[in-house]
């Protein structure tokens, strides 16, 4: 009888456990540091490093770790350095905090809470964070989103954040970790004390955006559309139902909404030459292309190139744009900034100082999405690349 008990316990530990609060995350992954220090802001860190070596880190008292060959040498504070193969330092409390950095840069400090794994790693530090997936949340939403945002704005960047840490939990795994910190990932430079972004986060903890099969949608977004979403199939080779084409009001006196450039005739010209239009074509239609409607290619005659080639040679804002010809110059004139898939982040953030919902935002932005549970959606697969 008790052992029944046991084993249906069991069972319904497995069934309804949520998934991990907890998300592994290698920090300063874009500069690959050579050697870090660390400092405990709150509460007291254990720092074990193998071999049962280990000391206690009180607050205001430095970690200084550096590569030394295959190895690590540490410091503690004013103590002898000693090397160790691998090192961890566990938080005492749930408030554990501490301040890392890498050693050359003085001014680099970022605030951490959780746990801190550091291995060596070609010729680098791999600096691991093991943090509570509301607080990296919030830290996401802070470098992505930005202080002093609406709340209902904030709450979509939580969200969109959560769904892409879900959807993207085993990208990392083979390198011993879930997401870089860089935007290979998402950004993610520390946590915040900002009170109305972490209430963003944690007012809307576990929702996921999931598509009407239930699968973690990709929560694609960009900075402005300029007045009309791209469908995700016209950039990527994928169509994706709820990143179709929409029309959005709500970006268009905004600050990324419009732009132009200015680029000599006899550049463009030579461009178009050397990506094999003839002279004929340029005279006839290229030299005056206007978009009404976002269009896919540059076309002329019979030669045609898709948008995104020009405005990746050319670093454009975005591929929304008209051609026009003034003295010895070409003006474009262009809409919006980014990619152009998925969510308009200027356009959300008007929508909710017009008092729209984060949910009312998601809705417009990914249409036929439904906002879950985590533990309601469809588990991920396999690892999305
Ligand atoms: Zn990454
Ligand atoms: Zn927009």
């Amino acid at each position: 009888m008790i052992i029944k008990r046991i084993l249906i316990f069991c069972l319904a530990c497995t069934f309804f456990t949520p998934l991990s609060s907890q998300v592994k995350v290698r920090v300063f992954s874009d500069t690959s540091p050579l050697s870090a220090l660390l400092t405990v802001d709150e509460g007291e860190y254990l720092l074990d490093a193998g071999y049962g070596k280990s000391s206690r880190i009180r607050r205001g008292e430095l970690v200084f770790i550096s590569r030394a060959g295959n190895r690590l040498a540490v410091k503690i504070h004013n103590g002898k350095i000693f090397l160790c193969d691998s090192l961890y330092l566990s938080g005492s409390a749930d408030n554990s905090r501490f301040s890392l950095r890498e050693g050359e840069n003085s001014a680099g400090w970022r605030r951490y809470d959780g746990d801190l794994k550091c291995i060596p790693d070609l010729g680098s530090l791999l600096l691991i964070n093991i943090c509570d997936a509301d607080s990296y949340i919030s830290g996401v939403v802070m470098a992505e989103g930005g202080p002093g945002r609406h709340p209902a704005y904030l709450k979509t960047q939580a969200v969109i954040a959560r769904t892409y840490m879900y959807r993207h939990m085993n990208r990392h795994l083979s390198d011993g970790f879930n997401l870089c910190d860089n935007i290979h990932c998402q950004a993610f430079k520390g946590i915040t004390t900002d009170p109305i972004v972490q209430e963003a986060s944690i007012s809307t903890r576990n929702e996921v955006i999931a598509g009407p099969d239930s699968a973690l949608i990709i929560a694609a977004f960009h900075s402005n559309c300029g007045g009309e979403t791209v469908c995700a199939g016209d950039v990527w080779l994928t169509p994706q139902p709820y990143l179709t084409r929409i029309t959005d009001p709500h970006c268009l006196n905004s600050r990324n909404a419009l732009w132009r450039k200015s680029i000599t005739l006899t550049d463009w010209i030579n461009y178009l030459i050397k990506s094999g239009c003839d002279k004929k074509n340029i005279v006839s239609g290229l030299l005056n292309f206007s978009q009404k409607t976002r269009l896919t290619d540059y076309k002329a005659g019979d030669f045609s190139m898709p948008l995104k080639q020009i405005r990746d040679h050319f670093g454009l804002r975005s591929t929304f744009f008209s051609v026009a010809v003034e003295g010895d110059s070409v003006i474009l004139k262009g809409r919006g900034y980014g990619h152009g898939v998925g969510l308009c982040q200027e356009g959300a953030i008007e929508m909710a100082l017009k008092g729209f919902s984060y949910r009312q935002i998601i809705g417009f932005y990914y249409p036929g999405v439904k906002i879950l549970g985590i533990n309601e959606a469809k588990p991920v697969e396999k690892p999305p690349l």
